[in-house]
């Protein structure tokens, strides 16, 4: 029997196959969970004025302490053109630019008085021009992922638009005689059709569109023409039929349609049975149907392929580490990855491992990679995990 591949060779496959594609110009408003496609520059310096950081007064910091004269009001929004003088203070809102001749501001709770005011300690408070970031400046690198703090960094720094990865078009195929959509009366031998409706939440989360085509049933010809169809996507996946049954007809129809398979089969449970293609710039993953290899294959290689498509750095797989909290048997020729629950920094495998055993897995927070060998991992290992 010769060695499948292990994880990490599966991966380099992968990841070899997943070059960065088209770019857009998105608007910031609508760039969260866009990866950039080039540094995005300040448009101005930030602050771009020196500004008042408190509600109080702008002073000559040599006046004080002491009882100073106010001669005018600058307001976030307000400039006060007046220029301070010796023995002078103007009264200045958090956010507005410090007059002229001011070089601190005292807050207005380290004062008494009114229309004089009495300084009773040294004030600083100015926020310079430029002192978070200059124009000109990179404020998020390519290869990110925007989050809320980086599209308000970029809005902040006067960018309307910004460069971005296109979304990758994911069309998704679920394959099987057996299956129905939720919702639907089973007949005897049906089951409820899931594995597109978690992979359209996978896929949502990476970034991508999402194509849901109709469920083909086991039939060589249905099976095909879903396929074609499926290949204008820039990634096609489908779900089921990869395995090595009469009735697993997702390769043959790949090769007929003329992808070029990568690999069939990778060392890892569960989810052994994935087959990755490419056909012309057209990624393919043929997940397995059970459910839990789905969602195990998704996370392990089509992620990744997903974010590399987008050209963001460190594709992962995102591996964080923890505490084992109870002894995992390995496999001696596979990499496993148990379904388990994160408590603090421990992680709890959850009973039902068995890859059909989804509704088990709804308690997931964590896949425990447990590497291929002999004997235990020991409780209390550090392990390595994927949070999902
Ligand atoms: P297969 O990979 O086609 O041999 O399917 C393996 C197992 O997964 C079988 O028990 C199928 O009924 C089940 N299965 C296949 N596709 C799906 C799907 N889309 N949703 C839920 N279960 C599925
Ligand atoms: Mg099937």
């Amino acid at each position: 029997m010769s060695a499948l591949p292990g994880i990490d060779d599966a991966l380099s496959l992968v990841l070899a196959r997943s070059r960065p594609g088209a770019v857009e110009d998105v608007p910031v408003v609508e760039a969260a969970g866009r990866v950039l496609a080039a540094d995005a520059r300040a448009a101005v310096d930030l602050p771009p004025f020196d500004s008042s950081a408190m509600d109080g007064y702008a002073v000559r910091a040599a006046d004080t302490p002491g009882t100073l004269a106010v001669v005018g009001h600058a307001a976030a929004g307000r400039p006060e053109e007046r220029r301070l003088a010796a023995g002078e203070a103007i009264t200045i809102s958090t956010g507005a630019v410090v007059p002229a001749g001011a070089d601190a501001v005292v807050p207005v709770e380290q004062t008494s008085g009114d229309l004089d005011v009495e300084v009773v300690t040294l004030g600083e408070n100015i926020r310079p021009r430029g002192g978070d970031v200059r124009a000109g400046d990179v404020v998020v690198e390519r290869g990110v992922r925007l989050g809320p703090p980086q599209v308000g960094a970029l809005a902040a720094a006067g960018l309307a638009v910004v460069r971005c990865a296109r979304r990758p078009r994911v069309a998704v195929l679920a394959t099987g005689t057996e299956l129905r959509p939720p919702g639907a009366t089973l007949a005897p031998g049906e089951i409820y059709e899931s594995n597109s409706v978690l992979l359209t939440a996978q896929l949502a989360q990476a970034g991508a569109t999402v194509e849901v085509l109709r469920p083909v049933a086991d039939d060589a010809a249905a099976t095909r023409e879903a396929i074609a169809a499926g290949l204008e996507a820039d990634v096609l996946i489908t779900s089921g039929g990869v395995s090595v049954g009469p009735h697993d007809l997702v390769r043959a129809a790949l090769a007929e349609l003329g992808a070029e398979e990568v690999f069939w089969r990778v060392a890892v449970k569960p989810g052994k049975p994935i087959a990755f293609a490419v056909r012309g710039e057209t990624l393919v993953f043929g997940l397995p149907g059970n459910p839990v290899s789905s969602l195990v294959g998704f996370e392990l290689f089509v992620r990744p392929a997903l974010r590399a498509l987008q050209g963001e750095r460190d594709p992962g797989p995102r591996y964080l580490s923890g505490t084992l909290a109870r002894a995992a048997r390995r496999s001696p020729d596979r990499d496993q990855f148990l379904r388990a629950r994160r408590d603090g920094g421990r992680l709890e495998p959850l009973g039902g491992q068995d890859s059909h055993m989804i509704a088990r897995a709804a308690s997931a927070d964590a896949l425990v990679h447990v590497p291929r060998g002999e004997g235990d991992v020991p409780e209390g290992s550090t392990v390595g995990y994927l949070p999902i």
